[in-house]
């Protein structure tokens, strides 16, 4: 439950710090991410998606390799080279899975540098400059430096990205639960459309007996299905920021 803080921070966060990136024709684009994250995340997930020809993105807090908690074991070594090889994008989540609000700004933007560098420095694993906030923690100070600091930052604020899209502050909507959230799933891809946006999910574990925070493999394959047979493009978040840069950066705008 949100404090008054939170509900005001809610408000004035977006507004804050922006760094625009008009989706242009680029939708309508989802993407499913996955985050911290749990064996299963990969080796079911990453499996569906890669059944359906698509990839993910797998925000990645490296210091969880080879740990366990709510959601499981948590990924090993193995697990990021080969999500690599399937095509998958291996992105950021800080190191030690920090909060924004629990350390200094500086202190957080050197876990979510470190997080980064600790992944690079191994031999064959390609890293994506993207990047997502470990329990949606932000602050406007993380915020304006984070965002210096990476190509982009996702939270969880929810919503449909675009026509312009703040890549300090992408928003994204849980896939939690099972295969009775599909109604929540359609409306979003149905707004998605309408607006030509860039519709993103986040989840955790993918299992039959999942955590608060994961899914069911039924309901991730849905998804998905729907996904494919919509008008949307599935891609990672490096691919459409690669696909926008290509086409060219016009129509971006600092603001806030
Ligand atoms: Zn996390």
């Amino acid at each position: 439950m949100l404090d008054k803080r939170g509900w005001g921070r809610r408000y004035w966060l977006p507004l804050l710090y922006r760094r625009m990136m008009r989706l242009g024709g680029l939708g309508p684009v989802v993407t499913f991410t996955f985050d911290d994250f749990p064996r299963t995340a990969y080796t079911v997930g990453g499996a569906i998606l890669k059944e359906c020809g698509a990839a993910g993105t797998f925000y990645t807090a490296f210091a969880l390799m080879n740990s366990s908690n709510y959601a499981g074991e948590q990924f090993c070594l193995d697990d990021l080279h080969s999500l690599v090889a399937d095509g998958h994008e291996l992105a950021s989540h800080t190191l030690h899975h920090v909060s924004s609000r629990t350390v200094s700004t500086p202190e957080f933007v050197e876990e979510v540098i470190r997080g980064r560098s600790a992944m690079q420095s191994v031999p064959g694993l390609v890293v994506s400059d993207n990047f997502a906030y470990p329990f949606g923690a932000v602050s406007a100070s993380a915020k304006r430096a984070v965002g210096r600091a990476m190509r982009s930052c996702r939270s969880i604020y929810q919503g449909v990205n675009g026509p312009a899209v703040d890549l300090n502050l992408l928003r994204a909507n849980p896939l939690y639960g099972g295969i009775e959230r599909m109604s929540a799933v359609r409306d979003l891809v149905r707004r998605t459309e309408e607006q030509r946006g860039w519709l993103i999910f986040y989840t955790h574990d993918v299992q039959t007996r999942h955590s608060p925070y994961g899914c069911t493999p039924a309901l991730l394959e849905s998804a998905v299905t729907m996904a494919v047979e919509s008008s949307m493009r599935i891609l990672t978040v490096r691919d459409v920021v690669a696909q926008k840069e290509a086409r060219g950066s016009s129509g971006e705008a600092q603001g806030g």
